[in-house]
């Protein structure tokens, strides 16, 4: 699933292909109509955690969420089309290019009032934003995380702040020290909170790079980016430990780890099955 900084990135690519673009073609492989746009200016395409939106001119929006499979593409006329047409979820077409949606989890067209309506609370402070509401972040912690059994599913939780993917939640957990098992009710409210700012500063740091870096690099070995991430059976950049995978949570979502450093709310040994 992408990551919040991933959906700015998109944002940022398709901007200068769609703003201020009046639209020649509209269509969305879901819908049991075929709106209206032709001619419709695009004022403005922003992204909100992983909800990308794109402002028409006027009262509608499109929002999409790419889930885990769903991707951007841009297209010159008549250029072949690297995916089926089949999982088309949204075509923009303006007087230069196709910009098509694949295979979105969500595509919604609607007004902004209603498309806000419908998420509802679905979505807290987004992590990219300038200066985000921590307080408000706190009280959705104690709001939701009595439905989680870890720390890092809580980070996963779009409803408490929008933005944290997989990738990012287990490179926190390991710069935190905290076990994949660690349960919620181990952090106070301080230590949320400086969970959720360091993740507001990886995800804007990440921002303006093509991939992700967590190690700085004075800690680096070689091209090794990420603390954690995808590196199962490849040692600790602190400890040289052998780093570990397990499959967690509702969604049962790989969680990388170095059983040594991440010792918080680790349960004992014979517990782990
Ligand atoms: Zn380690």
């Amino acid at each position: 699933m992408p990551e919040g900084d991933t959906i700015h990135k998109v944002a940022r690519a398709l901007a200068p292909h769609l703003e201020g673009k009046p639209l020649a073609f509209f269509t969305g492989r879901r819908w049991g109509f075929r709106p209206q746009l032709e001619g419709v200016h695009v004022e403005r395409i922003r992204a909100e955690g992983k909800h990308l939106w794109i402002d028409f001119a006027g009262p509608l929006s499109l929002r999409t969420h790419l889930g885990m499979g769903g991707t951007w593409h841009r297209y010159a006329f008549g250029e072949r089309w690297r995916r089926h047409a089949y999982g088309a979820s949204a075509w923009l077409r303006t007087m230069i290019c196709d910009l098509v949606c694949f295979d979105a989890a969500e595509v919604e067209l609607g007004t902004r009032l209603q498309l806000a309506a419908s998420l509802g609370g679905r979505v807290g402070p987004d992590l990219m934003q300038e200066d985000p509401d921590y307080d408000r972040i706190l009280e959705r912690v104690r709001a939701f995380q009595g439905e989680h059994t870890t720390v890092g599913e809580v980070l996963l939780d779009q409803r408490i702040a929008a933005g944290i993917g997989n990738v990012f939640k287990c490179e926190l957990l390991f710069h935190h020290a905290l076990s994949p098992y660690a349960p919620p009710t181990l952090l106070g409210p301080k230590r949320w909170q400086s969970l959720y700012r360091e993740a507001a500063s990886m995800l804007r740091a990440n921002l303006p790079r093509g991939r992700r870096v967590t190690v700085p690099p004075d800690a680096r070995h070689g091209l090794v980016r990420l603390w954690v991430y995808g590196r199962e059976r490849r040692p600790c950049l602190r400890c040289r430990t052998t780093l570990e995978r397990i499959y967690c949570g509702a969604h049962n979502r790989p969680t990388y780890f170095c059983p040594r450093c991440q010792h918080r709310g680790a349960p004992c040994a014979s517990s782990i099955s």
